[in-house]
């Protein structure tokens, strides 16, 4: 059978996008970053280089598919399995999504190469840009997001300001917390200082509730969590706890959806159930089959089971 390449996944609930339809347009961990964090895994190539890393036409032709099917969604994320602005036709595809629907773009970006003219064009066609930004200083950008040797802090946050200036839409930027790397009170002003400087729409912290690339990780609780966001400002909020989120009832799971949800990012039995609509029981009827399949692996973490895509070596 010729192997399915499939572009899109979902629509499935996000806490930060409503119901969101994945466009996934990098090959598996391809990133200028190789964070601590990354639900992905180690990073297997560290580039700042763009590239036309798959067709825009074959994404295109599977959207128009999908809204043919009667698609429902809050936003078309951009984003995936490594850094999206890295695909050099980012613009190009945000152009050819504005044709056939209205649904707005979003992109799920780490924001680091904001500081090219080129990807700021691309990012500005979307309507809501989520970046990142987990440090407040050199020293702490390196221990927790291990960038590309040609990026640096301040290149970081540069890029996002000039962002900030040439984009009318929206920014919501992530912070991701982890106890003993960027919670103390110093860094956290020296988040709040570049914060200041960028003027996002929306700071939303988030932790390391589910495995990570590096063992050890540890998740904040969330008195913690509340506590950093009243520093920061009243723009920020929690964005932490997945299973918060309402589900948007009549999304259709299949298979498929489940597979593309692990091949996404590791979940737990109730991350599925809730984000597909689906009973636990039924959810597990899914796993059961991958597992005998030998399609998924799992991992334990904080006493929660979590499963994943296995992915080809
Ligand atoms: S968390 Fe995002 S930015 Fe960091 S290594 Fe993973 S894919 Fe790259």
């Amino acid at each position: 059978m010729a192997e399915e390449k499939k572009y899109l996944y979902g629509p499935v609930p996000s806490r930060r996008l409503g119901r969101s339809l994945g466009v996934d347009i990098v090959p598996f961990k391809l990133c200028s970053l190789d964070c601590v964090y990354c639900q992905l895994g180690k990073t297997t190539e560290k580039t700042l280089q763009r590239g036309d890393f798959l067709p825009v036409s074959a994404v295109l032709a599977e959207l128009k598919d999908k809204l043919a099917e009667g698609l429902e969604a809050d936003f078309l994320t951009i984003g995936g399995s490594g850094e999206p602005t890295l695909h050099s036709r980012l613009g190009a595809l945000i152009d050819g999504i504005k044709k056939i629907t209205d649904i707005p773009v979003a992109i799920l970006t780490n924001g680091t190469l904001l500081y090219k003219k080129d990807v700021r064009a691309d990012c500005a066609k979307a309507d809501v840009v989520l970046p990142s930004l987990d440090a407040g200083d050199e020293q702490t950008y390196r221990r927790i997001n291990r960038p590309h040797s040609g990026l640096s802090i301040e290149k970081l946050i540069s890029g996002l300001c000039a962002f900030r200036e040439e984009f009318a839409g929206q920014i919501w930027l992530e912070v991701f917390l982890i106890e003993g790397f960027n919670t103390d009170n110093h860094q956290i002003a020296k988040i709040k200082e570049a914060i200041d400087r960028i003027c996002p729409d929306k700071v939303q912290l988030n932790t390391a509730v589910r495995p990570t690339a590096e063992p050890g990780i540890k998740a904040l609780d969330a008195e913690k969590l509340q506590a950093i966001a009243e520093a920061l400002g009243e723009n920020c909020e929690v964005i932490a706890d997945f299973s918060l989120v309402p589900h948007g009832g009549n999304i259709e799971a299949k298979a498929e959806d489940v597979l593309s949800m692990l091949k996404r990012r590791p979940c737990s039995l109730s991350d599925i159930s809730s984000a597909l609509g689906l009973t636990q029981n039924e959810a597990l009827k899914y796993i059961t089959h991958f597992q005998q399949q030998g399609v998924i692996d799992s991992r334990k973490k904080d006493g929660v089971i979590f499963f994943s895509k296995r992915t080809r070596k």
